[in-house]
Formats: structure tokens, C-alpha cells, sequence
């Protein structure tokens, strides 16, 4: 097997058609709750109670939902190439988990789990509620979603600084690059592949490949040159 690392990096374009919605759908507005009030750290500090309501909802939200085809081909392509495969993804949701896929990094957190503020464990909370949940490991009552709001640090974009530094391929998938800085990835690794609903030409020029297609309809391809790739 080859050394070669290959980095896929997933957006809400990914668990669209598993029905799973985000605020970038929807105008600033999401259930009717303004994105400022539940998604910053302002509305956080202002109103605990209405954000942990929130996110309660997405996660219940959440139970319903199923993997699509290609959370199934991704899980696939890294059970096959373990050494190989690097799996981030900006979504909050377990799709790729429950697709059966393993070692994905979330860079924007996870619904699924609840965060200690005093000692910073993270635990699971499965679908439920977090009503009145203590921390399994300082028994702490300030407890908080595991989702990443605006005004905060991403522990995890340090994982971008081994995707900037190691990479050989990089596959983008169902993410416009407001957030992070796709365009740039594809300036500095020679093998990166575009999978997305729509094109903008400034964000899209450097991509060596590009499928606008909805990704269930793109996977097969890119599990193809991903597996050309590494042969
Ligand atoms: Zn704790």
C-alpha cells in the first residue's frame, strides 16, 4: 500500500440529502430562531437556556435521519484504505459515523455530545436532551452543546495544518469555502477533486477536477479517482 495521503473534507453539501439542514440554507433565520441568538457566543452568554433549547431540537432532530449514498461510499473508501484516508468534515451531524465510517474529525463539533466548561471533557448525549446532564468526570453542572459558535477557537483546525502540510489529494465536498478556505487548499495540493451543487469560478479555478452534481450522484466518481489515485 502507498504512503499517500488523501484529506476529504465534507460540508452541509454532503448531508443535504439526508435532509439535514443548516443555517446557511436559510437567511440568516433557522426554526425561526435568529442565527446570531443561537449560533454565537454573544447569544450564548445572553440566554443559556434558549441555545441549549436549540440545540436540543437539531439533535432530536437529528434521530431520524440516515446516512445517504455517498456518507455509505465515504465509510467505504476508509474502511479500505485506513493509512490513507483522512476524514473532516465542517458538519455536526453522525452521518459519516452512522454510515459505519471511523476517525472522522469534526472541526466544528458534534450534536451527538455535551461539553464540560469547567474541566472540558466531552461526552456523549446521544439524541436526547441535555436537561439537566452532569459531567461524568468532575461532576460539574455547567454544561454546554458540543457545536463550535461564531466568536469562538476550533480545536480541531489544527487538523487543517496537517491537510496543508501532508496531503497529497484533496477531495472537497458540499462546502462553498466561507468558512474554510477551500480555494486555498486547492492553490497549494496538486491532486484536489470539487464536488459541488453550484459553480463559482473564483472560488472553484485551482481544482483539478470538479463535479457539479448533488454527491450521491459524484461519489462513485470520486471513489474511483481517490482509488486511481493511491494505486
Ligand atoms: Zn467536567
Amino acid at each position: 500500500m502507498s504512503g499517500k495521503k488523501v484529506y476529504i473534507l465534507s460540508g452541509a453539501g454532503l448531508s443535504a440529502e439526508s435532509g439535514i439542514k443548516t443555517f446557511r440554507d436559510s437567511d440568516g433565520l433557522w426554526e425561526n430562531y435568529s442565527i446570531e441568538e443561537v449560533c454565537s457566543t454573544g447569544g450564548w452568554i445572553r440566554d443559556r437556556q434558549k441555545v441549549t433549547y436549540f440545540y436540543d431540537a437539531r439533535r432530536a432532530d437529528l434521530e431520524s435521519k440516515e446516512p445517504n449514498y455517498a456518507h455509505i461510499r465515504l465509510a467505504e473508501l476508509k474502511k479500505k484504505y485506513p493509512e490513507n484516508i483522512f476524514m473532516l468534515t465542517q458538519n455536526v451531524d453522525n452521518m459519516l459515523e452512522k454510515a459505519g465510517c471511523t476517525d472522522v474529525v469534526h472541526l466544528h463539533g458534534t450534536l451527538t455530545d455535551l461539553r464540560c466548561e469547567e474541566c472540558f471533557q466531552v461526552f456523549s448525549i446521544g439524541y436526547l436532551p441535555q436537561s439537566d446532564a452532569v459531567c461524568p468526570k468532575c461532576n460539574s453542572s455547567m454544561i454546554r452543546h458540543n457545536v463550535v459558535m461564531f466568536g469562538e477557537n476550533a480545536p480541531a483546525y489544527e487538523n487543517l495544518r496537517k491537510l496543508y502540510n501532508e496531503a497529497q489529494m484533496v477531495v472537497v465536498i458540499g462546502t462553498s469555502g466561507n468558512v474554510i478556505d477551500t480555494a486555498y487548499i486547492s492553490q497549494i495540493i496538486d491532486n484536489s477533486i470539487l464536488n459541488n451543487l453550484d459553480v463559482d469560478e473564483n472560488h472553484d479555478q485551482y481544482f483539478s477536477k470538479k463535479l457539479y452534481l448533488p454527491a450521491t450522484e459524484a461519489i462513485d466518481e470520486i471513489f474511483a479517482h481517490v482509488e486511481e489515485f493511491l494505486r
